[in-house]
């Protein structure tokens, strides 16, 4: 039908573009008219009209909500495949596409400049990319059938229209069981506002003591960053290992270099509140009361969902939101890309949340890649992710033994400690794994590291080895390069390979 409408109006042939815009405009507008304020439906077809006529006429909007790591990819990648096209980006905030990754180096005093941590300007976003991009623009609520979103900015409450939307609003401080409000001295390490506050409070010598709260990699670079900053530092943690993600013989390693560092240590105790006042916090646990300068909570993230959920759009798994892997919510024309969206594990195939840069990079692209009709699929993730505690590197990839468990393998785990590098060459060190194997057939499901920071990076192999959905006989048949400054004959990625195929009885 509308084929044929467009025909009908546009075909005479040689009707030049720009009055066939204006007529399918007028068209347009009398449509709206004459449906709008009536009924939902007559509101639809105007939507559905509107948006195949815009799409003729290359007039299709596409709305990103979030400009960083999602959404400014997504956005990239759509005005370079349709440079006509309106890419309105609406971001809250004052910063787009800044390093989050870089907030505890910049606490460290590693990195001086908090714009160091900015890759694109909002002057390049506007000037070189073409991008309509609206700082201080908070969309409130979306109405996925209308195609409309609500948006508070400085001058009040507006309405947009769009074509497709991709949300990549990110995640949040998880909202754990402790009772706290952010103030001045009770923070996150979450934006780049969180890391200006808390240098600013070390600066101005308000901060000697200090606690951190968590057990995962945000707290483990800040307890770096804040200890290399000199001062007492305190690790709370409800666990006696760190989160989950490690196994136990990696936290151990980490701990005893924390312990050996100065940090100190208060593990199995939950902190149930944090009370700040004007110049201390008061910081309560199950079994005693500490009073700090600061405390920085860093229990992990949660997806920033809300927003979502309330228009109907579909939840996954953890609360975020779920897509297919062309990164399509249940609405066609709606994506969801980053730290808010669900994605799939490679070796289960299932669902799972993560909240990594990489992924979100990725996943913007290909969410932006198929606004514009493309037909990309996101493959997933492992959960690979590397870190550091001064001269310790830490790394893992994969799946632990216990979610291999909880996934149904029969799966077994060993360990090897091996040297970084030749034993005669200087700066040898021990580099620890832990390996996760499917017990039968010995196929590599999760791998984790400890050693010195550039010996740690070996993880790529693993991750690239469970990808190829390789066994431990094959890691060990890796032809892996050697010198004596980078590895000893036999690199330890390969001696893990000798050593599993014992643990599952090959020869
Ligand atoms: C301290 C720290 C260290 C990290 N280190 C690493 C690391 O080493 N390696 C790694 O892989 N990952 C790391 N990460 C995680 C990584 O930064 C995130 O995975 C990545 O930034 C996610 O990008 P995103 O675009 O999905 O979300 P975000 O970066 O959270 O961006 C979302 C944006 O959306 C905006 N927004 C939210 N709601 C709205 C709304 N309603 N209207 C308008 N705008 C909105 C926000 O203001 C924000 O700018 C780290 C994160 C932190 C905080």
């Amino acid at each position: 039908m509308l084929n044929l409408i467009f025909t009908l109006l546009i075909s005479p042939a040689n009707t030049p573009h720009s009055a066939a815009k204006s007529t399918w405009i007028y068209i347009a507008l009398y449509f709206y008219n004459a449906y709008k304020g009536k009924t939902r439906a007559g509101d639809e077809i105007f939507i559905s009209l509107n948006s195949y006529i815009r799409r003729e006429l290359s007039l299709v909007k596409v709305i990103i909500i979030g400009a960083n790591a999602a959404g400014m990819s997504a956005a990239s990648q759509i005005k370079r495949q349709e440079p006509e096209w309106d890419v309105m980006v609406l971001e809250k905030g004052s910063y787009i596409s800044y390093a989050g990754c870089g907030i505890p180096y910049f606490v460290q005093g590693l990195v001086t400049d908090l714009d160091k941590l900015i890759t694109v300007t909002p002057d390049d976003a506007l000037h070189k990319r073409g991008l309509n991009l609206k700082l201080h623009h908070e969309v409130t609520a979306i109405d996925p059938v209308i195609n409309t979103v609500s948006v508070e900015t400085p001058d009040g409450l507006i309405t947009e229209n769009f074509d497709r939307l991709i949300i990549a609003t990110g995640a949040n401080p998880h909202q754990t069981s402790i009772e706290y409000k952010a103030s001045k001295r009770i923070l996150n390490a979450h934006r780049l506002d969180d890391a200006k506050n808390i240098r600013s409070l070390i600066e101005s010598k308000q901060a000697d003591k200090c606690a951190v709260i968590g057990g995962g990699y945000i707290a483990i670079e800040m307890l770096e960053a804040l200890k290399k900053q000199g001062l007492n530092t305190h690790m709370f943690h409800r666990r006696n290992d760190l989160s989950r993600n490690f196994e136990k013989e990696i936290s151990d390693i980490v701990l005893a270099e924390m312990d050996n560092e100065g940090i100190e240590l208060h593990l199995n105790q939950a902190v149930t509140r944090i009370t700040g006042h004007n110049s201390e916090v008061e910081l309560q646990t199950e079994k005693e009361k500490f009073i700090f300068d600061m405390a920085i909570v860093a229990t992990g993230v949660e997806p920033n969902s809300c927003l979502a959920q309330d228009s109907g759009i579909e939840i996954g798994v953890k609360g975020a939101i779920r897509v297919n892997r062309f990164m399509q919510t249940n609405y066609d024309h709606i994506y969801a890309a980053g730290d808010c969206a669900e994605t799939t594990n490679i070796i289960t195939g299932e669902p799972q949340y993560l909240a990594l840069a990489l992924k979100a990079n990725k996943e913007g692209i290909v969410a932006g890649l198929n606004a514009c009709g493309g037909n990309e699929e996101f493959p997933g993730v492992l959960g690979s992710a590397i870190t550091k505690f001064f001269d310790l590197g830490i790394a893992r990839t994969g799946l632990t033994l216990a979610e291999a468990e909880n996934c149904g393998f029969e799966a077994i785990k060993f360990s090897i400690t091996a040297n970084s590098r030749a034993h005669y060459y200087p700066g040898r060190s021990d580099v620890k794994i832990v390996l996760i194997a499917e017990k039968k057939e010995g196929r590599l499901l999760g791998a984790q590291m400890a050693g010195p920071v550039d010996g740690v990076k070996r993880i790529d192999v693993y991750a690239t080895a469970i990808t190829a959905e390789m066994n431990i006989d094959q890691i060990f048949e890796l032809d892996l390069a050697y010198a004596p400054p980078f590895s000893p004959v036999y690199d330890p990625v390969v001696l893990s390979g000798r050593v599993g195929r014992k643990k599952i009885g090959s020869p």
